[in-house]
């Protein structure tokens, strides 16, 4: 019997059941889930499920896609569908299809993906009659920042905070009070003595190559590199400060928290660098 998944208003065959490429849920990671268990022909504890469902919708302010009691009807259909007696039926719901940037997306509808699939009652019993064994592994599951992976839901909620607190983007403070790097982009500050200052790449912070190639260009030009930590207080006092990408190459921040740097206004260090980088970074015919 073919299995079928529910997909935005539709029961399709599982095996063709697809999202577009712009899903932010495959974007980002911008989306929620929920796994019921399918017990002797019951849906098990459907309610706290579907409750858990509101709070972590509510949470990323993603709308429900069609009301609760629509959402359980959708849940039984595809149970019956897929004929799961045993089994499990999944749902995910994600902010929706749009062009691609870090934002929220105006008007955009929710999209909404329900699944179910057998499992056999025998061979689950039989694991409960042998136990399983377990490994451990480092709590790193807000950690790996140094792999570039679409797990950006922080990222996307930092810059939308950042979108409506009035500024473009969010940097990202350590627990000992350093900048760690911005939503999409590196953090770097000029010192009063000049000195172009970056966090170090080795862990902690994607390791930017807009931000490897201005290290280049700042070694052409001369300039006196520290890769060390900075604190906000040191950015808001320094030079200048700017961020690196290869949306942004680089890119004057002029203010803090609301606060000036500097003068408020573009320094020259950011804008040389901006203009040598062209020249610098490696270029291939388009
Ligand atoms: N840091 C983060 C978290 C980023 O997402 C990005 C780019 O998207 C960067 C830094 C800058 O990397 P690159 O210079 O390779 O664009």
């Amino acid at each position: 019997m073919p299995r079928i998944a529910y997909v935005n208003g539709r029961y399709v065959a599982h095996a063709e059941a697809s999202v577009h490429i712009e899903d932010r849920g495959y974007q980002f990671a911008d989306g929620v889930y929920e796994v019921c268990e399918v017990a002797r022909g019951y849906i098990v504890d459907m309610k706290r499920h579907l409750d858990r469902l509101d709070r972590s919708l509510r949470e990323l302010s993603i709308a429900w896609p069609m009301n609760r009691a629509a959402m359980e009807i959708v849940i039984v259909e595809v149970i019956r569908r897929n004929r799961v007696k045993n089994g499990l039926v999944y749902l995910q719901v994600t902010r929706g299809v749009a062009s691609r940037d870090f934002l929220f997306p105006a008007d955009t509808k929710p999209s909404v993906v329900v699944t179910a699939r057998k499992v056999d009652p025998a061979a689950a019993a039989k694991r409960v009659e042998n136990g399983i064994k377990v490994i451990t592994v480092p709590e790193n599951r807000w950690d790996r920042v140094d792999i570039k992976s679409v797990g950006l839901l922080p990222n996307v909620l930092a810059k939308q905070k950042a979108s409506e607190a009035g500024a473009q983007e969010a940097w990202f403070i350590d627990a000992d009070g350093t900048v760690k790097e911005g939503g999409s982009s590196n953090a770097w500050i000029v010192t009063r003595d000049g000195a172009l200052v970056t966090r170090p790449a080795e862990h902690g912070i994607l390791r930017g190559i807009t931000r490897t190639t201005l290290l280049d260009v700042a070694a052409k030009l001369g300039l006196r590199v520290e890769e060390r930590g900075f604190t906000v207080a040191e950015a808001k006092a320094a030079r200048e400060a700017f961020i690196s990408s290869a949306t942004t190459i680089a890119m004057p921040v002029v203010a803090i928290d609301g606060d000036p740097v500097a003068n408020g206004h573009p320094g020259s260090v950011v804008l040389s660098l901006r203009q040598a980088f062209f020249d610098i970074a490696e270029k291939r015919p388009a």
